[in-house]
């Protein structure tokens, strides 16, 4: 690690070695909290990332401390040549993960064990077939239920993304729990969050507080086990008693967990966002077309990291959507 400059550190001191990489804005699924009715205004295809560059960029991050690179997207999958960025990213020393809705996945097995890819984290926010369709405005319930299933069998570590919206997939939690009694998975709760485009609202948003209440009315607070979080999780993990598998809820909202986040994203053209919440990024992919040395720019960028959810410090900001609307939409950031 070269790392004399210290540069992916922030002025709070927090060292980020965690990168997230979208490698594409396009997705085969339609997600009503993830894109905007209306669409997206695509990048146009000459300023997304080409995989060297995705491998340069990568790369120097890499030399600058970075030990974990998670692929998400849009749908990473979708891309044409992700197989060939996977082999990329796959020779550089870092955990490579990725985020997928595992509507296609089945196709990538091989690709994805070569690549020595453990951890694969898929989207499912409803266990019934006419919800999922609603929520993704396609109808892929069973090829995604039976690709979790695979994943799982081919010996992956699966987590599972469930984002919960208040009336419409909230009275799942416990079947999302019980899921867990018999397959080794972690099911995870997001706090939706709001972004630019999602028609969030606070009344559509199940807290970690709310989950919880949920599993202390269903199971006895003897079951209830509160596992240790990794370094740097920005879970609350949790197991019943007997099950193979976990649940946890990711609070970016009610208990944000800034204090020890290790994240930086770097967006499908290019830029780099210091927090998933930053209202400004940073031209990476420009700069390295004209040869110029990007690291001074990360640097700038780094130091410029806000202490919590971009600048949006309070519930209160980050409600407003003046604020949370200065933000691109999680299609284009990658989650
Ligand atoms: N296509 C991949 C997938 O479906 O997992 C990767 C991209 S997706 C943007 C990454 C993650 O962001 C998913 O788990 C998704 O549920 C989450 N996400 C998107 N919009 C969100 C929102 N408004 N609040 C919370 N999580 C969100």
């Amino acid at each position: 690690m070269k790392n004399k400059e210290n540069i992916l550190q922030d002025s709070f001191g927090r060292q980020h070695t965690y990168l997230r990489i979208s490698l594409t804005e396009l997705c085969n699924l339609r997600c009503t909290y993830c894109m905007p009715a209306e669409g997206i205004q695509l990048s146009p295809k000459s300023h997304i990332m080409t995989y060297d560059e995705v491998y340069t960029l990568a790369k120097t991050f890499v030399d600058h401390g970075v030990t974990k690179i998670r692929l998400t997207g849009g749908e990473p999958l979708v891309r044409k040549d992700a197989d060939v960025v996977l082999r990329k990213l796959a020779t550089l020393p870092v955990e490579l993960s990725i985020t997928s809705n595992a509507v296609i996945i089945d196709r990538f097995i091989d690709v994805l064990k070569e690549c020595n890819i453990k951890n694969i984290n898929v989207s499912l926010d409803s266990l019934n077939a006419e919800k999922f369709k609603e929520i993704t405005r396609r109808n892929d319930f069973e090829k995604v239920y039976k690709n979790i299933m695979l994943l799982i069998n081919e010996g992956f570590n699966v987590k599972l993304n469930a984002v919960l919206i208040n009336g419409f997939n909230d009275y799942e939690i416990i079947d999302f729990i019980k899921l867990t009694q018999e397959l080794p998975v972690s099911v995870r709760f997001i706090e939706f969050m709001p972004f630019d485009g999602n028609k969030w609202d606070k009344e559509k948003m199940v807290s970690y507080a709310e989950v919880m209440s949920h599993v202390n009315d269903n199971f006895n607070s003897g079951e209830v086990i509160r596992l240790q979080d990794a370094p740097n999780d920005t879970s609350k993990n949790y197991q019943i008693k007997g099950y193979k598998g976990t649940f946890a809820i990711i609070s970016s909202v009610t208990n944000p967990f800034c204090d020890s986040c290790n994240r930086i994203r770097l967006t499908a053209n290019g830029k780099l966002k210091n927090c998933l919440f930053s209202a400004t990024e940073a031209d990476l992919l420009t700069p390295l077309r004209e040869g110029q040395n990007i690291e001074p720019i990360i640097q700038k960028a780094m130091r410029s990291k806000f202490k919590i959810r971009g600048g949006m410090d309070t519930l209160k900001k980050l409600e407003e959507p003046k604020f949370h609307s200065q933000n691109r939409s999680m299609i284009t950031i990658g989650g």
